[in-house]
């Protein structure tokens, strides 16, 4: 059977335990990264031997057999996605469920470092809108955050990003001590360059060699600073994640909060998460997951592979229940978020 034999069974809506329709998948597509955000990893990971990795091929039967079963949403993660070889074969191949019709939305998150090569053939294979993650604007403070990166091919990526038609959101994550001087700064220049930005809070994933209290800033706290100089309208815009967004008068721009931690989002998650490995979490902070590699390996046959999922997704968590403070400094999950898939 090949990959489109998925379409031969009969679909399965993907509902949880909690009527929650599963709708949205984040895909990692690779562990690796070339940038190491102080945050996400630390300095000296090990990466994965490439016979554990998915093929193109098999991340193409997994996204289509999802697609296949309601899910109208894909974001490529990683790792960073943009650093998978073929990459772009996989993006031209999945976008012909945008063709037709069965796919809303094919997106990535990205550290923009390789967007000045690929924006162009991204657009051209159907994506509208990118997640670029920036931090900061200080070329000294980014490569003190990324460890490798350099700042100006970042921004050269967000402008042949835009140059190319896609719009271009970007994501910060508020930073302790590190860039909580910086939020007006980036809320300005964001909008001011017709993008929206999401703050992040730091999650408590993966040991990175550091102390996680010392990073965490509740955005309840950078939220009250912004409202000391800015006007925040809250407002019912969705993009299907779990920000919520204020519209800043002043800008005219959007700003959406992540606060896994000040306020758990998980009554409305319509979202799993595939690692580069073919390992499904049904929830981003739980360790419960079911191996969709080998059932796709099993069988030339989509069957095995969507049996697994619909009894995976009859198994997700009503939430997670992430705690940073003094009696918890470790982290609350092993895995990075560069495993997971951010
Ligand atoms: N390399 C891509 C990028 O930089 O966007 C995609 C993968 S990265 C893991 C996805 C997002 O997760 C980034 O916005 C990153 O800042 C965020 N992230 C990583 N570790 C995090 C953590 N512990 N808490 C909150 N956000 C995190």
């Amino acid at each position: 059977m090949d990959i489109e034999s998925a379409t031969t069974l009969q679909p399965t809506e993907l509902v949880d335990p909690f009527g929650r329709a599963i709708s949205y998948l984040r895909v990692s597509v690779t562990d690796r990264c070339d940038f190491r955000c102080v945050y996400c990893m630390s300095e000296n990971m090990h990466f994965l031997p490439k016979q554990e990795l998915l093929t193109l091929e098999e991340l193409d039967r997994l996204c289509t057999v999802f697609v296949h079963n309601g899910v109208r949403k894909l974001r490529l993660t990683g790792g960073e996605p943009l650093v998978r070889r073929g990459i772009m074969t996989l993006i031209g191949a999945l976008s012909r469920h945008l063709i037709a019709g069965s796919l809303d939305e094919l997106t990535l998150t990205t550290n923009g470092s390789q967007l000045p090569k690929f924006a162009r053939e991204l657009a051209d294979h159907g994506v509208r809108r990118v997640n670029v993650s920036l931090d900061t604007l200080d070329p000294d403070r980014f490569r003190a955050i990324t460890r490798w990166g350099e700042l100006d091919k970042v921004l050269e990526g967000i402008a042949a990003a835009q140059a190319a038609g896609l719009r271009v959101k970007i994501n910060a994550v508020a930073l302790k001590g590190v860039n909580e001087d910086e939020i007006s700064e980036l809320v300005e220049w964001s909008h001011g360059a017709g993008m929206d930005l999401t703050i992040i809070e730091v999650m408590p994933l993966g040991d990175i060699g550091e102390d996680r209290l010392g990073q965490y800033l509740p955005l309840s706290m950078v939220r009250a600073r912004l409202a000391e100089r800015y006007t925040l309208d809250d407002i019912d815009y969705r993009t299907g994640g779990p920000a919520r967004y204020v519209r800043v008068k002043e800008t005219g721009g959007r700003l959406g909060f992540i606060t896994p931690l000040t306020h758990n989002f998980c009554e409305s998650c319509n979202r799993v998460r595939v690692t580069c490995t073919g390992t499904l979490y049904m929830c981003l902070g739980q360790n419960d997951a079911a191996d969709l590699r080998t059932p796709l390996r099993a069988s030339a046959s989509n069957e095995p592979l969507h049996a697994a999922i619909v009894e995976a997704i009859s198994r997700k968590p009503k939430g997670h229940d992430f705690i940073i403070d003094r009696r918890h400094r470790r982290p609350a999950l092993a895995r990075h978020m560069s495993v997971t898939g951010g």
